[in-house]
């Protein structure tokens, strides 16, 4: 009986090598055929029936048993580390965080079929044929990895401390150079960390809106393409750029705008007949223009201006844009209150599927040009952020940006250390170095030492923190 079931599966199998041809196909066949030949009981024959199965369906499926959905603290990493193995192309995504909340515990138990729609895509395109979007979690700010095969594309580079973050998640894709790097605004919240970038990576064109600010933030990025002898191009709306296979066409500024956020470079991304609109943090008083100026703002994948603050989406905003997902960056209890009811209920309103990194960590949106996937469920929370005037609700997070708007030294009295952005030192908060920090620079922050360490900073050797 066993050397016909053998037999059997051999035939079965020869039939599929010659109908396909494929080569994915001929390496699980040899493992199968390993399966097929060591089996001696039934229990070994009941797993080759369900190799066989596998075989049939013709994905690169591992397998999973239902043991695998038990409710312990790592499924949502085990969940992911899933994906990572059934497909090539998801590899590149960070693993999903925050594993002890209840909501990515109910995104995890849904993770096997978003994993196995994942799957089903990447076994019939190869990776080079694919646009992915990793919204990278930066806390509170933005950072997006856009690439197309070789091409790659940065969308600003979180805070000052998130330079090196961003950094080490470019360093695993394997890039050494970006095609573009955008810095869509001088807030510190989105060209904090570029500095970094521009003296790790080679970068061969940088795009800014034409407008200047007066920040240590915005002289540090200045510096570092000083450094490398880069110049910055101001690219105006309507002008396209192309990466790899994808299109992107500046939407924005229309023009010169008071405020440094509705001077945010904006831009529509198009990969076959998928299309991304980013609008960093463009408010309600340019979006009017943006609607009036453009052919189409149309997109399939929004990332939400302004970290989903009241000041941007309107519902005609949304209307002009109608996506079928929504991405909102922004940190985890951040102080700013970020995101707001009014743009939650709006997406949820128009059945928007809303993903988030302050829930869910960094996010990666996959499109073969006709479909676009994810690395996890949508937030089903719809929970909005709460403003409070103090920096003291997150303990993960790094406080308080260097912000233009900030003209007085605040020490948090909880803060276990005080960080300079930049010389890159952490300091006890007595430490008289810190009374002599600019206030652009200093940043008081509850991250332990070895987290500090960790984002590239160092002890003072004075306090010795
Ligand atoms: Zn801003
Ligand atoms: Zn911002």
């Amino acid at each position: 009986m066993c050397k016909k079931y053998i037999k059997t599966t051999l035939l079965f199998l020869c039939s599929l090598l010659l109908l396909t041809g494929c080569g994915n196909i001929t390496t699980t066949s040899t493992t199968d055929q390993k399966a097929v030949s060591s089996q001696s009981d039934t229990q070994s024959s009941a797993k080759a029936d369900n190799d066989t199965t596998d075989l049939k369906s013709n994905t690169a499926q591992p397998q999973k048993n239902d043991s695998d959905q038990t409710k312990d603290s790592n499924q949502t990493e085990k969940s992911s580390a899933d994906q990572k193995s059934s497909s090539a192309q998801t590899q590149k995504n960070s693993p999903a965080k925050k594993s002890n909340t209840t909501q990515s515990k109910k995104n995890s138990l849904s993770k096997k079929s978003a994993s196995n729609h994942v799957a089903n895509n990447s076994s019939t395109t190869k990776t080079s044929s694919k646009l992915l979007v990793h919204f990278i979690d930066v806390g509170q700010g933005d950072s997006i990895l856009i690439t197309q095969g070789k091409h790659a594309m940065l969308i600003d580079a979180g805070n000052n401390d998130k330079g090196t973050t961003v950094q080490l998640y470019l360093k695993k894709q394997g890039l050494t150079s970006l095609d573009y790097v955008i810095g869509t605004h001088p807030d510190a919240d989105h060209i904090g960390g570029l500095d970094v970038v521009i003296y790790k990576f080679d970068c061969k064109k940088i795009l800014l809106p034409d407008c200047t600010s007066n920040t240590a933030t915005y002289r540090d990025v200045l510096s570092s393409m000083k450094s490398k002898n880069y110049t910055a191009t101001h690219p105006a709306a309507g002008q396209k750029f192309s990466l790899g296979k994808a299109q992107f066409t500046i939407t924005g500024p229309v023009q010169k705008y008071n405020s440094t956020n509705d001077n945010s470079l904006s831009l529509r991304l198009t990969f076959m007949q998928s299309s991304f609109l980013f609008t960093g943090d463009v408010t309600q008083n340019a979006e009017p223009d943006l609607i009036a100026k453009n052919k189409t703002l149309q997109a399939d994948v929004l990332k939400i201006a302004h970290h989903g603050s009241k000041y941007s989406t309107t519902s005609a905003f949304l209307a002009a844009v109608s996506p079928k997902y929504a991405v909102i960056s922004c940190a985890e209890g951040n102080s700013y209150g970020f995101p707001c009811a009014r743009v939650l209920n709006l997406l949820r309103k128009n059945h928007v599927k809303t993903f988030r990194t302050d829930e869910q960590g960094s996010i990666v949106a996959t499109s073969n040009g006709q479909t676009i996937s994810w690395n996890t469920s949508p937030s089903t929370s719809w929970k909005a952020g709460e403003s409070t005037k103090q920096h003291t609700t997150s303990n993960r997070q790094t406080k308080k940006s260097s912000s233009n708007t900030n003209t007085s030294k605040k020490i948090d009295k909880n803060a276990s250390y005080v960080i300079n952005t930049s010389t890159k030192k952490f300091h006890l908060p007595s430490c008289y170095s810190v009374k002599k920090m600019s206030v652009a620079n200093t940043q008081s922050t509850k991250a332990s030492r070895s987290e500090l360490i960790k984002e590239g900073y160092s002890p003072c050797k004075n306090c010795n923190p």
